[in-house]
């Protein structure tokens, strides 16, 4: 468990330090046995040491800490119960928060779109800590890893704090990509075919991460 909440406390961070956050916006947990830990809210990602531990069941009762766990905690909590989910990441970046303005689909700009599942999709804006918001995801998030959130940010998860940071990272820099090809006047961004993205996980599933190259 101490070992778990250290390696939350590390992504966290981490997911300031790279820019994916900024100030308490955001939030990250991971799942242990029918455990979660969980970011807890309006503490700053750099002051999180072992005294803010903060456990949650599956129902978001504290198990263990005293801190209070992040407002997303529904949103968290949801994918968890409906997904193999063992880590989720949820963010405020700033590309990716622009296009879930944009679209109700990130287009397929890059073949990486099919380590996502395919094309990620914007979940309908809801407020924030709402089980409507909750309710959304997980609708977006169907045969994908990650969504959008209309006017508010990402989600992913992963079967790991490592996997679920790396996607939200990915798909900052595909929403990134998206922006500033279709932002060149005139011109329009040439998207990848379904058939392509399906060739493309297979051989993903098939050979792992390393043949992304
Ligand atoms: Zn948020």
């Amino acid at each position: 468990m101490r070992a778990a909440w250290r390696e939350l406390t590390a992504t966290a961070r981490r997911t300031s330090e790279d820019g994916l956050v900024v100030g308490t916006s955001g939030n990250v947990s991971v799942r242990v046995d029918d455990t979660v830990l969980v970011t807890p809210s309006g503490v700053p990602y750099e002051r999180l040491g072992d005294g803010e531990l903060c456990a949650v069941d599956l129902e978001g009762r504290r198990t263990a800490g005293e801190s209070e766990p992040t407002s997303e905690l529904p949103l968290h909590l949801a994918v968890y119960r409906h997904t193999a989910a063992r880590a989720v990441v949820h963010t405020h970046a700033v590309h990716a928060t622009a296009v879930s303005t944009l679209v109700r689909e990130l287009p397929a700009v890059h073949y990486m779109t099919a380590a996502l599942g395919g094309p990620v999709r914007v979940a309908p804006y809801a407020t924030y800590g709402s089980d409507e918001l909750a309710a959304g995801a997980l609708t977006a998030l169907e045969a994908r890893s990650a969504c959008l959130l209309q006017n508010h940010g990402t989600l992913a998860y992963g079967d790991g704090l490592a996997q679920a940071y790396d996607r939200t990272a990915q798909l900052e820099w595909m929403c990134r990509v998206w922006l500033a090809a279709s932002s060149v006047p005139g011109l329009t961004p040439s998207l990848l075919p379904e058939d392509e993205l399906a060739r493309v996980g297979e051989k993903l599933r098939t050979y792992g991460q390393r043949s992304t190259e």
